[in-house]
């Protein structure tokens, strides 16, 4: 095929243990899956799961042992950090039963749902959409990728995040309202999911701002932990 520009580059993230990258095609996320966080957003009743998506080209990939930059982005003073499970689809499909989900995951790592909450706050208020405060450049931190075999344990893993060596974020990932296989269940129902996408699944509470130069450390129990430097 003969493009009038160079073709943009595939953004992919780095696999465990491997020289292999996984190739994203989308990312997902999921609105306030904690009940704790949901009241630190201030809501109270359980709702359906809701969803907003980023740019594949938000994603920051970090290899393991590696601490990853971003920089501190522009237009906020209020840049929070939410650490999540994040699920990669290996197959796709729609309309896809909670009961069969598990088996279009190839695997889970460990990410960060970076937010400008001030810009967020005031797109609430507005009525306006999330974008500019969720899918900013590098807003989508994410560590290595392990199978899905090889972590039988990650949906009961405790969950957590140090910011500076200091514990902000810290449960367990069955404590999300919503499943993984439930999350597959409903968005399937709203997109034709397919190879490559990503799940960001929600943060627990803690959510709390970093600035230049602090060091977010985050650890799902049986993945790769994922380090990220805040720059100027
Ligand atoms: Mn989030």
């Amino acid at each position: 095929m003969d493009f009038v520009i160079a073709p943009p580059s595939v953004p992919s993230a780095p696999v465990a243990g491997s020289q292999q990258r996984f190739a994203v095609r989308r990312i997902y996320c999921v609105g306030r899956n904690y009940a704790e966080h949901a009241v630190e957003m201030g809501h109270s009743d359980r709702e359906a799961p809701f969803f907003f998506l980023k740019p594949a080209d938000a994603l920051l990939p970090v290899a393991a042992g590696e601490t990853g930059t971003m920089a501190y982005p522009g237009l906020t003073r209020n840049l929070h950090h939410e650490v999540e499970l994040v699920v990669a689809l290996g197959r796709g499909g729609r309309d896809i039963p909670a009961a069969q989900a598990l088996a279009h995951v190839w695997g889970y790592a460990v990410g960060l749902d970076m937010t400008r909450r001030d810009l967020q706050a005031e797109m609430k208020q507005a009525g306006r959409p999330w974008c500019v405060a969720k899918g900013f450049e590098a807003s989508a931190p994410i560590g290595p990728i392990t199978p899905a075999a090889d972590v039988p344990g990650v949906h009961r893993a405790p969950i957590a995040l140090d910011v500076n060596g200091t514990v902000r974020q810290l449960s367990h990932i069955d404590r999300m309202i919503w499943s993984v296989a439930e999350i597959i269940e409903h968005l399937s129902a709203a997109w034709t999911l397919a190879p490559g996408d990503l799940i960001y699944t929600g943060t627990p509470a803690g959510v709390a701002a970093v600035v230049a130069g602090d060091v977010i450390e985050a650890r799902v129990e049986g993945l790769e932990p994922l380090r990220v430097r805040i720059g100027a």
